[in-house]
């Protein structure tokens, strides 16, 4: 009898055992599911299930977090707040904990906000389409610029800069001690020289080739009075030429004209930024401080002043 109840007590806790396992794996394969549910995500896993529950308790508007949706763009924190009087602890969500990341929505709404860029046209020569003669000529940092973007006035005639012409002419006397006789064989050219300059190169050579070697009237550094186009004496062949570059005097004038305040204007591989063809006898006088710059960084007037 001792025996027979033992056994039917041991029979009876193993039902139970059983039973309890049973629950136990239900509540273990809710929970997975209810996990796998919410994306992988504990804490939203969590903040769901307190939604669902007070949704069922309160008959409210208990809000569930959208298992897809970016935590960034949902504004959960004050519906929740709605919903549920006492704030939750574990508030932060980790954008990383989630498995997919892409809201679908995030890519129409860009392209609808995008704002259509006005569109400059450049013409074959590097023009912007329609630019205009301005009133006024263009300092950018209190640097006087002329290129194909930012033309001079018509009426704007300063003639040939004096202290280029100081700087230039001690920059001479350096050279002559090297065994250079320097020249600026062109310098200042008036708005209406420079018409007839390219004009005759249009005529010449046609409009597009001559845009790749002469300014059309208004953006001519020459304007400025600041460009010195610098050759040697007795070596006129290398005048406006691009073997000037490869001669000593070429090379002497390319290694020191910054510490006279000049900047070759054209570098070679830059005819993007500066509109124009490489130009080894152009400088450009920028006074000391700036050329030496843009001499030991490799760089552009355009670029020094940040205006490609
Ligand atoms: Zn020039």
């Amino acid at each position: 009898m001792m025996e027979f109840n033992r056994f039917n007590h041991n029979k009876k806790s193993n039902r139970t055992w059983i039973v309890l396992s049973i629950i136990v794996f239900i509540i273990v394969l809710a929970a997975g599911s209810w996990i796998g549910y919410n994306g992988w995500n504990v804490n939203r896993s969590i903040d769901n299930l307190v939604a669902v529950w007070n949704s069922e308790n309160k008959g409210g508007e208990g809000e569930m977090i959208p298992t897809g949706g970016d935590p960034t763009e949902t504004p959960e924190v004050p519906e929740r707040q709605q919903a549920e009087p006492e704030p939750v602890p574990e508030a932060p969500k980790q954008p990383e904990e989630k498995p997919e990341v892409t809201p679908p929505q995030e890519k129409p709404s860009e392209d609808v906000k995008t704002p259509v860029q006005p569109e400059q046209t450049i013409d074959h020569g590097g023009y912007i389409e329609g630019v205009k003669i301005p009133k006024e000529p263009t300092y950018i940092n209190g640097v006087l610029i002329a290129n194909k973007k930012n033309p001079l006035p018509q009426d704007f005639a300063p003639g040939e800069n004096k202290e280029a012409r100081e700087a230039f002419d001690k920059m001479a006397a350096e050279a002559k001690l090297s065994g250079f006789e320097l020249v600026a064989f062109s310098t200042y050219r008036s708005f209406d020289y420079q018409t007839t300059l390219y004009n005759r190169y249009v005529e010449k050579d046609g409009q597009e080739a001559a845009d790749r070697y002469s300014a059309r009237p208004g953006f001519s550094e020459h304007q400025t009075g600041l460009a010195f186009d610098i050759g040697e004496k007795n070596f006129e062949q290398y005048w406006a030429d691009s073997e000037f570059g490869n001669t000593p005097a070429g090379q002497w004038v390319a290694e020191n004209a910054h510490k006279y305040g000049f900047i070759l204007r054209y570098p070679e591989g830059k005819e993007e930024i500066t509109g124009y063809m490489h130009e080894s006898w152009h400088f450009r006088y920028v006074g000391e401080g700036i050329a030496r710059d843009v001499y030991i960084k490799g760089i552009t007037l355009e670029e020094y002043l940040n205006i490609q």
